[in-house]
C-alpha cells in the first residue's frame, strides 16, 4: 500500500490540473496546464473541449512521467471538475459538434426568464432544487442542438452524447467504452431529479433533449471504468463537482457540517444529510454525493466577489502588487477607522440577492487611506461569508460549530482571524488548501480500498485554527454598520439602465 497513490485530475475552469496523493493524504505533486478562454460575443463563454482534453490528459502523462509511475503504483484515479460546462459530441467520430458551453455563458439567460414565466419555478425548484438560470446546463443544451446545423436530428438518431466536463473526460480516459456521471454533476444540470436520483422526463422534454443522449448516473465513489496504460489498467472510482469535492475533501462527512472555499467568489456547502432542506433566502439545495446508492443532500451558497475585490485593490486601485500585500496593508490601518466596503461589483447574491447594487465605500474620513480602504476590503469578505451563513443556519436549524476553510484568498491571516471573530466560530485551515483534488482522490480511494472511513477522519490535518478574539459587542457593532452599508448599496442603477 504504502508504494502506491491516488491521482486526483482536477479540470478546472482556467486551467487543468493532475495531482499525486499518498496514503498520508500529503500532496507530492501537482501538473497544471492553462488552456485558452473564448469570449465569442459580449456574455458568451466557451472552451475548446478538445484542448481541455488535450490539457488534462498532458498534465496526467507529465505527472506519471515526473514520478516514474507506473499503473501498479497507481490505486485509483478521481475526478472533479467545473460544474455545469457543457459538452454535446458524436459518439462515432467522438469531435465535439460545438464548444463546451462554459457555466459563466449567459447566451440563454432570455430563454430561462421565458420558462420562468411560463410558470415553472416552483416545479423546478421541487424536482431540481435550482433556481431557473442560463448557469445550469439544460438550457445550454438545449441551445447547441437548436443552433448547431443537423444537431437535432443527430441527437435524435441516437449519435450524440451529452456530458458535463466530468463525462467528457471520463468517456475521452475509457476511449469511449464509458458514458457516465456522478450525482454532483448530474444535479448541476437542472435536468435531474435529485429526489430520486434520476433524469427527469418532463424536464427533458421542456428543453428537447433525447434522454439517449444522457449519461448514466453512477455513485460518486463508483465504478467509471478503468484507464488503460502501459499495458496495464487503473480504475477510475471517484467522481464529483468541485465544489462538492472539496466539502467530502474537507471530511464534511456528517449532517450539520460545513466547508467556505475562498477564491474568485466564495463558495459554502453545508452538508444537510439524507434528506434535502429546502431554502427560505434564495441558497441552492443540490446533491452532495452518493455512496452505496445512498445519496447525502447539500446546501449551497456562493457570493460573487470575494478575492476578486483582492485583485481590484491590485488592479484597479493599484494599491498593491501581489493578493498576500493586502494582509501588510490591512494590518497599518487605523484600529479606529470605521470604513466599510461593499464588493456588489456584480450585484450582491444569497441572502440579499440584488442584481442592481452597485459597489461601494462608506465611511471615509480625512484620513481614510490605503491601509484603511485595503482592511474594509479583506474584511468585506468575512462580512459577505457572515451573511450566507446565517442564512444557511436559518434554513436547515443547524447551528456551525466551526467553520473549514479553504481556497487561495484565505491563506490571509488577517482575513482567517477577522472571520473567526465575525462568525464568533473557530476557523479551521488545512494543510493541504486543496480541497477540491484531495476530495476526488478520497472518493476514489474509498472505493478501492485504499482508504476507510477511519482512515479519513484521520488525514484531515488542521495547519491552524483561528479562534475568536474579538468581544461579542464589538462585532455586532461592526456587523450593524456592515449591513447599513449593504442597504446602502441595494437598488443603486436603475432596472432600465
Ligand atoms: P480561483 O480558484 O477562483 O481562481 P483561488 O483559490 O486560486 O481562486 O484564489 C485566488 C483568489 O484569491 C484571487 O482572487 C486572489 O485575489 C485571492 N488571493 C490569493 N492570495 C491572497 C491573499 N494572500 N490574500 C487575499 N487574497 C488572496
Amino acid at each position: 500500500m504504502s508504494d502506491q497513490f491516488i491521482i486526483a485530475l482536477d479540470q478546472g475552469t482556467t486551467s487543468s490540473r493532475a495531482v499525486l496523493f499518498n496514503h498520508e493524504a500529503e500532496l507530492l505533486d501537482v501538473s497544471q496546464e492553462e488552456f485558452t478562454q473564448h469570449f465569442p460575443k459580449p456574455g458568451w463563454v466557451e472552451h475548446d473541449a478538445n484542448e481541455i482534453w488535450q490539457s488534462q490528459f498532458g498534465v496526467l502523462q507529465k505527472l506519471v512521467a515526473k514520478n516514474q509511475l507506473t499503473p501498479i503504483h497507481i490505486a485509483a484515479i478521481g475526478i472533479t471538475n467545473q460544474r455545469e460546462t457543457t459538452v454535446v459530441w458524436d459518439k462515432n467520430t467522438g469531435e465535439p459538434v460545438y464548444n463546451a458551453i462554459v457555466w459563466q455563458d449567459r447566451r440563454t439567460a432570455a430563454r430561462c426568464d421565458e420558462i420562468a414565466a411560463a410558470g415553472w419555478k416552483n416545479k423546478i425548484q421541487e424536482k431540481t432544487g435550482l433556481v431557473i438560470d442560463a448557469y445550469f446546463s439544460a438550457s445550454k443544451v438545449e441551445w447547441i442542438l437548436n443552433n448547431v446545423d443537423g444537431a437535432k436530428e443527430k441527437a435524435q438518431a441516437g449519435d450524440l452524447l451529452f456530458g458535463t466536463i466530468d463525462a467528457w473526460v471520463i468517456w475521452k480516459l475509457t476511449e469511449g467504452k464509458v458514458h457516465a456521471t456522478d450525482p454532483s454533476n448530474a444535479a448541476r444540470t437542472m435536468l435531474l431529479n435529485i429526489n430520486t436520483g434520476k433524469w427527469d422526463n418532463e424536464l427533458l422534454d421542456l428543453f428537447g433533449i433525447p434522454m439517449n443522449m444522457l449519461p448514466e448516473v453512477r455513485d460518486s465513489s463508483g465504478d467509471f471504468g478503468d484507464v488503460e496504460f502501459q499495458g496495464k489498467t487503473v480504475p477510475i472510482t471517484g467522481v464529483a463537482g468541485d465544489q462538492q469535492a472539496a466539502l467530502f475533501g474537507q471530511t464534511c462527512f456528517d449532517k450539520g457540517m460545513a466547508k467556505n472555499t475562498y477564491g474568485t467568489g466564495c463558495f459554502m456547502l453545508m452538508n444537510t444529510g439524507a434528506e434535502r432542506v429546502d431554502s427560505q433566502s434564495g441558497l441552492l439545495s443540490t446533491i452532495a454525493w452518493s455512496i452505496n446508492g445512498k445519496i447525502t443532500y447539500a446546501l449551497e451558497g456562493s457570493v460573487f466577489i470575494a478575492g476578486a475585490a483582492v485583485q481590484w485593490l491590485r488592479d484597479e486601485l493599484e494599491f498593491i502588487e501581489s493578493a498576500s500585500d493586502s494582509e501588510t496593508l490591512a494590518l497599518k490601518a487605523n484600529p479606529e477607522s470605521d470604513v466599510v466596503v461593499v464588493p456588489a461589483f456584480a450585484g450582491l447574491g444569497a441572502p440579499h440577492w440584488d442584481m442592481y447594487a452597485r459597489g461601494a465605500i462608506f465611511g471615509l474620513t480625512r484620513d481614510s487611506g490605503r491601509p484603511e480602504i485595503a482592511k474594509a476590503t479583506l474584511q468585506s469578505l468575512a462580512y459577505q461569508v457572515f451573511d450566507v451563513l446565517c442564512a444557511m443556519e436559518n434554513d436547515s436549524g443547524i447551528e456551525l460549530s466551526q467553520l473549514n476553510v479553504d481556497g487561495g484568498a484565505i491563506a490571509n491571516d488577517f482575513l482567517a482571524q477577522f472571520q473567526a471573530d465575525v462568525l464568533q466560530k473557530p476557523v479551521t485551515r488545512p494543510k493541504v488548501l486543496e480541497s477540491t483534488a484531495l476530495g476526488a482522490a478520497y472518493l476514489a480511494g474509498l472505493k478501492v480500498g485504499y482508504w476507510d472511513w477511519e482512515d479519513l477522519s484521520k488525514v484531515r490535518d488542521v495547519e491552524r485554527e483561528f479562534a475568536p478574539m474579538l468581544s461579542v459587542e464589538k462585532i455586532e457593532v461592526l456587523l450593524k454598520r456592515w449591513h447599513k452599508a449593504v442597504d446602502r448599496s441595494k437598488q443603486w442603477i436603475d432596472s432600465d439602465e
